[in-house]
């Protein structure tokens, strides 16, 4: 993803980032409104308020207003750590949510693990403006995804370069993935193995967005009284089409290890059996699901 500058002009220096800065850590936050990075970062060019940060990132790109050698105001610790020390990274469209928004924290994710990957630092560098000062920063992180979801996909990302995982080794391998439902018409929290299941009993699953915190994960669902979807990797795209229930799931890795997937079904509201991956040869067995029962949650892990 292309980083766009719009840094603050000099004359600014002194309001906007006085002190030069050698960078410790990143700092996530987000807007809490429904402002593109663009408009974002032009805001904070142009008022004379003292807050700044030095990137904003929405679902299309990353813009840039304050160098990266100078200190910027925005974590609320006076002169601590977060303002003096940290890259300050702000997530659009978290007032609403939804899509965009989703899109953001995914481009957020991987543009941090860019970041650390520069810098060869490890994702203990990743902090919240909440660390600092209490804030309920970034908001709708906290509420919706889970600050420690929101870690591991920055995870998954910085540890993408391992990719393909050729010889397994006995490191654990986390499954994040969520669930678009069909009643609230938005992607449901995020889910990292079985902490929890996604899907709320009584409403359909109408798509699946999986990854894995090393290895790619390849996925795909059956439309009720449809067909199979094509197959998606990772989070490159999600598997299911919005508002068109699925009745059956299929997963399977590069890892080596055994992926293992269970569906709940709406109607009958029960638990199917756990089925592991499939063979790509042999692809309509193994599926999760019952054709013609709609699912409405979810459970993934690797063995
Ligand atoms: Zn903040």
């Amino acid at each position: 993803m292309n980083i766009i500058k719009n840094l603050v002009d000099k004359s600014k220096y002194g309001i906007k980032c006085p002190f030069v800065m050698t960078a410790t850590r990143i700092v996530v936050h987000e807007t809490a409104n429904d402002a593109s990075a663009e408009n974002e970062i032009a805001y904070m060019r142009r008022n004379d308020k003292e807050s700044s940060f030095h990137f904003a990132v929405d679902d299309k790109q990353i813009v840039q207003g304050i160098p990266l050698d100078r200190n910027a105001w925005h974590a609320g610790d006076g002169n601590g750590k977060g303002n003096r020390e940290g890259i300050a990274v702000e997530i659009c469209y978290s007032k609403s949510g939804g899509e965009r928004w989703q899109k953001s924290v995914d481009n957020a994710a991987r543009f941090i693990a860019e970041l650390l990957k520069e810098r060869n630092w490890g994702v203990d560098k990743v902090t919240k403006h909440q660390d600092y000062s209490g804030k309920n920063c970034p908001h709708r992180i906290l509420s919706d995804y889970g600050w420690n979801n929101f870690v591991n996909l920055v995870s998954n990302y910085l540890n993408e370069e391992d990719k393909p995982v050729s010889v397994p080794t006995n490191k654990k391998i986390s499954v994040i993935y969520q669930v678009w439902d069909d009643v609230r018409n938005a992607w449901l929290p995020v889910v990292t193995d079985l902490t929890d299941y996604a899907g709320i009993y009584g409403h359909d699953v109408c798509a699946v967005f999986a990854a894995l915190s090393r290895g790619n994960i390849f996925y795909k669902v059956h439309i009720k009284g449809g067909r199979w979807l094509p197959e998606v990797k990772n989070r490159e795209d999600y598997a299911g089409l919005y508002n068109k229930p699925i009745d059956a799931l299929m997963m399977r890795t590069d890892t080596g290890r055994t992926i293992k997937y269970a569906v709940h079904l709406r109607r009958s509201g029960r638990w199917l059996p756990f089925v592991t991956g499939y063979n790509e040869k042999d692809s309509n067995n193994g599926f999760a699901g019952i054709l013609g029962q709609e699912i409405d949650a979810i459970k993934i892990y690797i063995e």
